[in-house]
């Protein structure tokens, strides 16, 4: 499984999931089924080339499906709002 494939399947996953909030790394590499070990590293690299992208933001946060608080990515919701800090 390339690092693209993966990237671009989280990426997907986060357009998706965007209006539920943002999704920390472990959240993401269960909902993609990465499983854990290495893939959950996997998982971090993903979220951190989407975090590179303009599209996602991360950061800590709290994670809308485990409620932990820790670095969360989420998709930027284009269009309708800006306020970056909330
Ligand atoms: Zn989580």
């Amino acid at each position: 499984m390339s690092r693209t494939t993966v990237s671009q399947r989280a990426a997907q996953f986060l357009r998706d999931h965007r209006h539920y909030g943002a999704y920390c790394d472990k959240c993401i590499a269960k909902e993609l089924r990465l499983g854990a070990g290495k893939n959950r590293t996997m998982a971090r690299n993903v979220t951190s080339v989407l975090a590179e992208m303009d599209e996602f933001r991360r950061g800590p946060g709290i994670c809308c499906k485990c409620g932990e608080h820790r670095l969360v990515t989420h998709g930027r919701l284009s269009g309708s709002r800006r306020s970056e800090s909330e």
